[in-house]
């Protein structure tokens, strides 16, 4: 199976970048309809619809729903891209449609997604809401569990750029991360665990023939009210899939892509039953995901402190924000000092040029806007335009 060459026929083309709604899934799934059973499981805290997808007519049921964070929308793209394969007439597709029943809710939070947030409308993160079901996203989420029965759940979320993973001694970013969530404090490894391990680790053969060394293990610490570790201990094997950062790619597209790759090795894992055998070592050996990155980092930076001249490094961050319904990516300072076993997605050697800032400054200071200039070089949102990073 060619994915890379799947991915490229079948990609939903009219879905692009970082801000995805129901306005721009409704046109999909209408044409989508002739093909699934597409219906509304429920309406959102301000009225939106949620949508229901029912796909395939085979035993192995799997539960996904993407966007519970209203502004992680790589899994979303990814899904709809997984839903246009299946429609097609190559054989993969024909085995999944008829060996799989699979239940999406794509936009589980769209009033999140409109206003690019995490929350949905009342300000509540539906990942700590799983036990409690405050709100009526929660419920919708856990009527369809419920109404289901499912024998798998993908959990599908984006994690932020600062995630990386240690490989091999060299900092990557954490492009993909996986967790099969607890089900208990102890953290304890069941049967119903061990499933989830063994569907990681499928997944993760592949991906590591794409994005070697750039594929995480979240930190399975158990939380009942996350919804993962609530279908966990309800028995179901569970996958907290996390699209995050590759070089360059702030609209995720490339993200995007590794998240169908593993959608489709994972399903023929499951079809070629290979997941029952324990893969529980090889699971704990994917590296742990862990905060080393910033967008951006400059070293060996000459600035003036209390009178008195000193050599340091800072970082700055992006941040995301709305603006005329597409995502704008806002440089700012965010870290000074030695920043030991932090790396830049981009990063720049000063060697002991000195920093002033656009106002005139000779300290970054943390929350201002990432211009300024390193002696003769200039550097506007976060990124030289005199010259190209070292890295
Ligand atoms: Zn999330």
């Amino acid at each position: 199976m060619n994915v890379e060459q799947l991915f490229n026929d079948y990609k939903v083309q009219s879905l692009y970048g970082r801000y995805i709604i129901n306005d721009h899934i409704e046109p999909v799934l209408e044409m989508l309809k002739p093909h699934f059973e597409v219906s509304v499981a429920g309406q959102s805290v301000l009225g939106k619809p949620i949508y229901n997808i029912l796909a395939g007519n085979g035993k192995t049921k799997v539960f996904i729903w993407s966007q519970m964070h209203g502004n992680e929308s790589t899994t979303t793209k990814a899904v709809f891209d997984f839903l246009n394969f299946i429609i097609s007439d190559e054989s993969f597709a024909t085995t999944l449609m008829g060996n799989f029943t699979f239940n999406i809710l794509p936009i589980l939070n769209p009033d999140g997604a409109e206003r690019y947030t995490r929350e949905n409308a009342n300000n509540i993160d539906l990942n700590r809401d799983a036990f409690n079901l405050t709100q009526p996203e929660s419920r919708i989420l856990r009527q369809a569990f419920d109404n289901f029965k499912p024998d798998y759940c993908y959990n599908m979320h984006d994690q932020r750029s600062i995630f990386g993973v240690m490989d091999k001694g060299n900092a990557r970013p954490a492009t993909v991360s996986f967790l099969s969530p607890s089900y208990n404090e102890s953290r304890d490894v069941n049967e119903i665990r061990e499933k989830a391990m063994s569907l990681v680790v499928a997944m993760n053969e592949t991906l590591q023939r794409y994005i070697p060394g750039q594929v995480g293990r979240f930190d399975d610490s158990f939380n009942i009210n996350c919804i993962g570790d609530t279908f966990s201990s309800l028995g179901v094997p569970t996958v907290l899939f996390e699209a995050g950062h590759y070089p360059q790619d702030y609209e995720r597209e490339q993200t995007r892509k590794f998240i169908f790759f593993a959608l489709l090795s994972g399903f023929n894992a499951i079809h070629e039953n290979v997941i029952v055998v324990n893969k529980k070592q090889e699971y704990f050996n994917i590296p742990e995901n862990r905060i080393i990155f910033f967008d951006m980092m400059c070293k060996n930076v000459k600035i003036n402190y209390e009178n008195k001249e000193i050599i340091t490094n800072f970082a700055s961050q992006y941040k995301e924000v709305l603006f005329e319904n597409s995502v704008n990516f806002q440089a700012v300072i965010s870290e000074i000092g030695k920043l030991d076993g932090f790396h830049g997605h981009a990063e720049y050697d000063a060697s002991g040029a000195e920093f002033v800032s656009e106002d005139g400054d000779k300290i970054p200071a943390t929350g201002s806007k990432a211009n300024f200039s390193l002696g003769n070089r200039k550097f506007e949102n976060g990124r030289e335009i005199t010259g190209q990073p070292l890295d």
